[in-house]
């Protein structure tokens, strides 16, 4: 009898028969004799509706009072559920992340868990009782509520399933699985059946939007085995079925068969990239830079610095478009002037593109085909960088689609490759 823990998105959980759908799904697991922790999301919109009602009171909301606030899409989740649960004959109990408790810091609006107390659940599963626990909320040291950022309930559940040393976190969604890419670009797109952590932490945050980030770290730190899987199927779908379908995130040493070189190409299209022109180039400028918007709590992703003519040279980097206004008006204010910089240009017409797959360790010639193929359909690379198992460009935002579909046919993910996927 293994502990397992369901994590179901806003859309599965959308409305009254959908949450009557997860809770028979809830209950074919249970009756398999399987103990069981679900998460739910709030109601598919109810997140967004949220924030609308605060931002017609406070178009800027207070972060705490905006938690507050959020923290009720969750909390009407665990309810229904668990009602839905008790209505088919599953002894169930719902809690918020303040009475497990799960405890964050005190960053409002994107919190990390710090630690979470599993005395209580365990306590629910012993009498066996099906514990269903608010996922993107905590609690900060001073009882406040905090949630854990957009699509924190992935997080929760796989922070939960490591808490609980659960056998599997199992994430139900509107996909059935990660993609080679996004199959609405790509429409032979393939659904791997396994993808190591790494490979997924890279994919996530380029942008194949099936896990918040912070779940993959979690999930490789903890080492939980993490699932995603439909939750669109029939509920009464056998759970040996079941348990081998959608793509499980595994972690290297595990994938014994032999894999394609690629996994996938991953994208963003979120990224606005600022150029500050006329650098000095000397020490202590990128740290200067860079450290003013790290004050500023925002997040970089790439960074070019050219080699200098005369002394000065162009430094790049990208931010979520989101933050780019700020990031512009903090290096105007802070850095601009005290560096000597001529300006500061920002351009959210550009796109990021990646090639991903663990293994690229062991094969060389990726690059070479990344940059062939994209010449080939004309397109300029304005930004490169590389990790151990990715290639990423920056690119002219219009020819994004493009260049996916050219990548994943260059790299043979269209066909079926031997033993994966
Ligand atoms: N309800 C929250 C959101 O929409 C958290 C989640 O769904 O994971 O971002
Ligand atoms: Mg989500």
């Amino acid at each position: 009898m293994a502990l397992i823990v369901h994590k179901y998105g806003g859309t599965s959980m959308g409305s009254v028969e959908r949450i009557r759908n997860v809770a028979r799904r809830v209950a074919t697991w249970r009756a398999a004799g399987h103990r069981m922790v679900v998460v739910p999301s709030a109601m598919a919109g109810e997140t967004n509706r949220l924030i609308a009602l605060a931002r017609e009171i406070q178009p800027q909301p207070d972060p705490r009072e905006l938690d507050m606030i959020c923290a009720t899409g969750e909390q009407v989740s665990v309810g229904l559920l668990a009602m839905a649960l008790k209505s088919i004959g599953v002894d169930a109990v719902s809690y918020s992340g303040w009475q497990v408790p799960v405890r964050t810091d005190s960053a409002y609006t994107k919190a990390r868990i710090v630690t979470i107390d599993d005395a209580r659940v365990r306590a629910d599963l012993d009498a066996g009782r099906v514990v269903v626990i608010a996922g993107f909320q905590g609690v900060d040291e001073l009882g406040n509520i905090t949630t854990l950022g957009r699509g924190g309930s992935d997080t929760s559940a796989v922070a939960i399933a490591a808490a609980l040393d659960a056998e599997e976190c199992l994430i139900y969604t509107d996909v059935d699985g990660v993609y080679t890419t996004d199959p609405r670009i790509v429409p032979e797109a393939r659904r791997l059946d396994r993808v190591t952590f790494e490979e997924m932490l890279e994919m996530a945050s380029l942008g194949s939007k099936v896990l918040q980030i912070r779940a993959v770290e979690f999930a490789g730190k903890y080492r939980v085995k993490t699932r995603v899987l439909s939750s669109l199927t029939p509920p009464d779908i056998p759970v040996e079925i079941e348990a081998k379908s959608g793509t499980l995130i595994t972690f290297e040493e595990d994938t014994e068969m032999e894999k394609a070189v690629i996994s996938g190409i991953a994208f963003n299209r979120d990224e606005s990239k600022i150029t500050i022109t006329r650098v000095p180039d000397r020490p202590g400028i990128a740290s200067q830079i860079l450290g003013a918007i790290a004050d500023a709590n925002i997040d970089v992703d790439m960074i070019i610095q050219n080699q200098s003519i005369e002394g000065t040279t162009d430094f790049s980097f990208t931010v979520q478009t989101n933050d780019l206004q700020r990031a512009i008006e903090v290096l105007n204010a802070r850095v601009r002037e005290s560096i000597g910089a001529r300006e500061i240009i920002g351009d959210p017409k550009i796109a990021k593109v990646s090639v991903v797959g663990i293994g690229m360790r062991s094969h060389v010639g990726v690059a070479s085909l990344m940059f062939r193929t994209l010449a080939e359909e004309g397109i300029n690379i304005q930004m490169i960088s590389t990790s151990e198992i990715k290639i990423s460009v920056v690119i002219e935002d219009k020819y994004l689609e493009l260049a996916v579909r050219a990548l994943h046919k260059a790299f043979g993910l269209d066909r079926p490759a031997a033993g994966a996927g």
